[in-house]
């Protein structure tokens, strides 16, 4: 059998969020986790495990094709080298997160990190596949420099290993530990959006290259965690792509060259924050309802138990199932995903989400299976159900109350400039 056990990544760093929340709840400290961050803080997570057990291999044949044909140095494979690399890993670590923060089109990426104004362990899952691509241009240096594949693919499983459980704030100071590595007290200053905290500590392991390079803050006050300009909203696509879409505004806004090279290559301190306000204003981000059912949280719930089981099974059997089983269970999974994050900022969509949603699998079973029939009439009826705006109203009516259906809380009337 041909099981990938990398799937039963899952089920541990679970445990490990359920450890963290009774602790913290024990504990009495109840602002660790909030109800809303915890599922877009998964909702990212979930995606990103979903895209990477499709474009790790590819991320992995380009390590051996760089160390083929252009690997610089013969380093060889005695116990030393181990060593050397994980010093030359948690380097090139440190400057890959480093330029995420100081470049716009890095930062773009990376910025999903730092959403989370609550800093827990569900805040470790949000990564994207975008960082994996620019991380993966970093780590083919270490091929291209001459270690071996084999050895450089453990070792960055371990740096995504580490960094999980640096992202707790139930751990204290540690000790001597805190002089060699990056502990949870470190990487909270990491995650703090205070003015002293700003750009501070990028290491993942070891803490001297922070100190080499003058980056290092330890932990004095309780930070206030997540981005500068937060985001105040968990909608999954606002989350993924609203700095890109920043960028783009202000390329295209921008005069000169050197604007435009700003836009895409300065700091995020260059970004005009009206920006985002426009954007927001232009695609009614911000939720505008705030009385939701008992229904509401109950059947998102039963999403999120939805998505993570389909995950982790669909990892372990991921060599046993067909292509067609693959793309039906990815794509319920992203709309599903996309759909949770709507229901949360309570748009008024969530109705054609979910109809999409059923779409998928009579798709799939129409495709599959040869159901060409069956296929033909649910489609029809699903298209039908579209259109219905009493069906649409009720749906609505079942996580939202009356309350709900008034307008944006959004002054359209107040002027912004960019
Ligand atoms: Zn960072
Ligand atoms: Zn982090």
């Amino acid at each position: 059998m041909k099981y990938n056990y990398m799937a039963l990544a899952i089920p541990g760093f679970l445990l490990f969020i359920l450890l963290e929340y009774l602790y913290a709840k024990k504990r009495k400290k109840n602002d660790v986790y909030k109800y809303e961050s915890t599922v877009a803080n998964l909702s990212v997570g979930v995606a990103d495990r979903l895209m990477d057990l499709f474009f790790s291999a590819s991320f992995y044949t380009i390590y051996y094709a760089v160390y083929e044909h252009f690997h610089l140095f013969n380093i060889g494979r005695q116990w030393y080298v181990w060593v050397f690399l994980l010093l030359a890993t948690d380097l090139v670590w440190y400057w890959y997160h480093r330029l995420g923060h100081q470049i716009n089109v890095l930062w773009a990426a990376h910025i999903v990190h730092h959403q989370s104004e609550e800093f827990n362990y569900t805040a470790a899952t949000r990564i994207t596949v975008f960082q994996a691509f620019i991380r993966t241009a970093f780590w083919s240096l270490l091929p291209l420099m001459g270690f071996h594949p084999d050895m450089v693919i453990p070792v960055l499983l371990l740096h995504g290993i580490y960094s999980f459980f640096t992202h707790t704030r139930v751990i204290g100071k540690l000790g001597f530990l805190e002089y060699i590595l990056i502990t949870p007290s470190h990487h909270r200053v990491h995650h703090a959006a205070d003015e002293k905290y700003l750009d501070k500590n990028y290491g993942d392991i070891f803490v001297f290259w922070d100190k080499l390079f003058g980056t290092f803050q330890k932990e004095e006050e309780e930070p206030v965690y997540g981005i500068v300009h937060p985001l105040k909203s968990y909608y999954f696509l606002w989350q993924h792509f609203h700095y890109y879409m920043e960028i783009w505004v202000a390329f295209t806004k921008a005069k000169t060259f050197k604007a435009k090279f700003t836009a895409l290559f300065g700091g995020p301190e260059t970004m005009n924050p009206n920006i985002r306000v426009l954007l927001e204003r232009k695609l009614r981000i911000h939720k505008h309802k705030d009385h939701t059912t008992n229904n509401f949280k109950t059947y998102l719930n039963l999403q999120m138990v939805m998505v993570i089981l389909a995950l982790f099974l669909m990892m372990l059997y991921y060599n046993y199932l067909s292509v067609d089983a693959i793309i039906a269970i990815s794509a319920g999974i992203l709309i599903t995903l996309v759909y949770c994050g709507s229901l949360i900022e309570q748009q008024r969509y969530i109705y054609y989400l979910e109809i999409m949603r059923l779409f998928v699998p009579v798709a799939f079973v129409g495709y599959h299976y040869g159901y060409i029939f069956f296929f033909g009439i649910t489609a029809c009826t699903l298209l039908l159900l579209l259109f219905s705006d009493k069906l649409s109203t009720w749906y609505r009516q079942l996580f939202f109350d009356a309350e709900g259906e008034k307008q944006p809380k959004v002054n359209h009337n107040s002027t912004v400039s960019i």
